[in-house]
């Protein structure tokens, strides 16, 4: 890192003190902008590198509701608008225990460059609460989303900010915050929130989106060595929305998912996972991947902690949450052949385990851009709203096959322009930098 970036990250860390999700998010863009800065001295300092770590409006909120037990709670809301320089704030909101501003700005500071590689207008934010909902009653998280949109729903809008979710937001979710949403404001905005039910305004495909995403930008990666998803061992942490979709897409074309997780655990499936027993059990039941083991009756055992890394796979996909594959599993990888790893899930990977994968060779395809088919899917969802119109499945997937093919080649070629061939994470950032870079200094200093 140049004088110029490691003077704007100290002060980055100044600033926003012990937010440390965060710092990791920006070293990571800033260690990859060294020559962007030689070829565009226009972008730096103040201009623009200053700017652009500094969210446009960051909002908290206190968020009041009431059990079932009738006991007052309060959890506390977030929302970042960190970047409108391409279109409207755009992204998720997560309900996590541990959420707090630092991973709020960690998630809304990626999602500007993310946003930004699909190619559609839209700008980077992101929000949620420190709220659990898991073990709460469907009353109870309705309560909750209804509080928290009282609040939230000042800050929203077709124009302006256009949430939809991530870990703990699902179809429920959006759905009681956008009917509290169209009760305050008396206004039938479908093009407020993304992610909605099907018969109310949602896209088709948006809850495979991220999961297939992913998996269609392994494919491509896999291609530029001559290879494919066909016969590859493949594990898969998560057994959420980017998790479920991801192993049954993989599995359609060829690859065997041997393992998934939860907080709790792993999974280890030879046979491969039955998708079908797997969303029936932690979507239609809310419940754990050990009842997986359990119920499936061939063998398949649960390992309660663990690294799921440690069952060894040629094809990795992380998509369950920050930080969940370090040093050790990157090795344990490299030890059964890994070929590929690409990040479902939002900076899954430390900083650590990305060099030693890019080291080895390994293709490696960071969630920047391995798992952006979700908001273009959402931008996508937005289109439809603005048009009244619905899509069918098989028009919405071709849509999400180009936008991953697109981002792909545009990552590939923006990492041999700047001299880093095959390294994807120098593409994605690059290139989703200096769309958003350009664009901010056509708007004069705002
Ligand atoms: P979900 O809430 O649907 O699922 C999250 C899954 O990850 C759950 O199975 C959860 O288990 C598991 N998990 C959480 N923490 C851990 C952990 N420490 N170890 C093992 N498993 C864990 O969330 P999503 O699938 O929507 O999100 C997953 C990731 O993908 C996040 O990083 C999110 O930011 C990212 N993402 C999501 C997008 C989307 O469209 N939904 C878009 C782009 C990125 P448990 O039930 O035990 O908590």
């Amino acid at each position: 890192m140049d004088a110029t970036l490691t003077r704007v990250r100290d002060d980055v860390f100044r600033r926003n003190p012990g937010e440390t999700e965060f710092h990791q998010a920006v070293v990571e863009v800033f260690e990859t902008l060294e020559p962007v800065l030689r070829k565009h001295p226009e972008f730096g300092e103040a201009a623009i590198l200053q700017r652009i770590c500094e969210p446009e409006r960051q909002i908290i909120f206190r968020v009041p509701w009431v059990d079932d037990a009738g006991q007052v709670r309060i959890n506390r809301g977030f929302r970042v608008e960190f970047n409108s320089a391409l279109g409207p704030y755009k992204g998720g909101l997560r309900f996590h225990p541990s959420v707090y501003l630092g991973i709020v700005k960690f998630l809304g500071f990626e999602q500007i460059f993310k946003n930004a590689l699909t190619g559609m207008p839209i700008g980077g934010g992101k929000g949620g609460s420190d709220f659990d909902p898991r073990g709460k009653s469907d009353a109870e998280v309705m309560r909750f989303c209804q509080s928290f949109m009282t609040e939230l729903y000042r800050h929203i809008g077709e124009y302006t900010d256009v949430p939809a979710g991530d870990i703990g937001v699902g179809g429920r979710e959006i759905g009681y915050l956008f009917g509290q949403y169209k009760r305050i404001t008396n206004r039938y905005e479908s093009g407020v929130l993304t992610g909605k039910g099907v018969s109310w305004g949602g896209s088709l495909v948006r809850p495979e989106a991220t999961g297939y995403g992913a998996v269609m930008f392994v494919e491509e990666m896999l291609k530029t060595k001559g290879m494919s998803l066909d016969g590859q061992r493949v594990i898969v942490s998560g057994s959420g929305n980017v998790a479920i979709n991801a192993i049954a897409k993989a599995q359609y074309l060829g690859g065997k998912v041997i393992a998934c997780s939860d907080s709790s655990g792993y999974v280890v499936d030879e046979a491969g996972i039955d998708v079908a027993l797997l969303r029936q059990i932690k979507e239609g039941e809310r419940g754990r991947i050990s009842d997986y083991a359990a119920r499936r009756g061939n063998g398949s055992s649960f390992v309660a902690g663990g690294s799921i890394w440690d069952a060894g796979a040629t094809v990795a996909l992380p998509c369950a949450t920050q930080n969940e594959l370090g040093e050790s599993d990157a090795v344990s990888l490299l030890k059964s052949g890994v070929v590929a790893v690409a990040e479902g899930a939002n900076m899954p990977c430390t900083p650590k385990a990305i060099e030693i994968f890019q080291e080895a060779g390994v293709l490696f395809g960071p969630g920047k851009a391995a798992n952006a088919g979700g908001v273009a899917t959402s931008a996508l969802e937005m289109q439809q709203n603005a048009s009244r119109d619905a899509w069918t499945f098989e028009h919405t997937e071709r849509r999400l096959s180009e936008i991953m093919v697109n981002i792909h080649d545009r990552c590939a070629e923006t990492a041999e322009e700047y001299g880093a061939p095959g390294n994807y994470v120098v593409g994605a950032n690059i290139g989703g930098f200096v769309k958003v870079a350009d664009a901010m200094l056509a708007l004069g200093v705002i």
